[in-house]
């Protein structure tokens, strides 16, 4: 397989969509090209490096799974910085194209992103991530879930996960989730046992999303940069972020259910 960029995910999911995104930087990866799937949901996972990953997967069962029967890179991370990253993520541009460094820049951009062009091009299109970022897509886009980031790293992820689940039953044709608690927890200075559990509640939140999605869909999971902050900041190339990409053959049976936030009581 050839290095493959956080540039190639946008030409990835627009080709497997049948949309087009003409001048982009990246291009799809050829190995999902015969996986024919009708549905894609991408999760973006903050702080989610290919090391990270590699170190964490025993724990991970879920996410573990669907890395094993699909497939993983250790993915070129195009910035240090979650908002260039994400914008990269999904406009298939180098930051230095897409010019977006924070969400301000993101609302005032000209550039057109996947879900904002799935969209356009008559699919329904959904996204699910912090308020701010989310707002980029008011009036543009058919499903929107905005998470305010005062919430604790936890119930942050925790009310993604359910968002994205409420999304999952309109049946779009592109989601994009976002889940933060790792990368919160890296910024809070706080050990690995806490980054541990962290990644484990995204894991089940996977899961659960993951169960709750179409025969068809391809799933897409990567990180948006290596760990940037605290006692295990990444200071030394190669700057690499996990991208697995699997594809829902049939209705997933869990061997063991994840029970986070479809379950709960109200
Ligand atoms: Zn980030």
């Amino acid at each position: 397989m050839k290095n493959v960029s956080q540039v190639d995910i946008a030409p990835t999911i627009a080709r497997a969509l049948g949309i087009k995104m003409p001048g982009l930087d990246g291009e799809p990866i050829e190995e999902v090209e015969s996986w024919d799937c009708q549905n894609v949901v991408l999760v973006i996972i903050d702080s989610f490096g290919y090391d990270l990953y590699r170190m964490l997967e025993p724990d991970l069962r879920f996410i573990s799974e669907l890395a094993s029967h699909g497939i993983l890179i250790g993915a070129e991370a195009v910035s240090n910085h979650t908002s260039p990253a994400i914008a990269s993520i999904l406009s298939g541009l180098l930051p230095e194209h897409h010019n977006i460094y924070d969400t301000k820049s993101a609302k005032i951009s000209k550039i057109m992103s996947l879900p904002e062009i799935a969209s356009s091009s008559g699919l329904r299109s959904a996204v699910i991530m912090e308020k701010n970022g989310a707002e980029v897509y008011e009036g543009l886009i058919d499903i929107i879930g905005g998470v305010p980031d005062s919430l604790s790293p936890s119930d942050f992820d925790r009310e993604i996960c359910r968002l994205s689940l409420d999304a999952l039953a309109i049946e779009p044709r592109l989601m994009v989730s976002y889940f933060i608690g790792i990368d919160k927890t890296t910024h809070l200075g706080l050990g690995l046992d806490e980054i541990k559990d962290a990644a484990i509640s995204i894991d089940h939140h996977v899961g659960e999303i993951t169960g709750a999605v179409a025969t068809g869909t391809m799933m897409i999971l990567c990180g948006d940069h290596p760990i940037h902050a605290g006692r295990f900041k990444r200071r030394h190339g190669p700057y690499r972020v996990a991208l697995i990409l699997w594809k829902k053959q049939t209705s997933t049976r869990w061997s063991k259910s994840p029970v986070f936030c479809s379950h709960e009581t109200e």
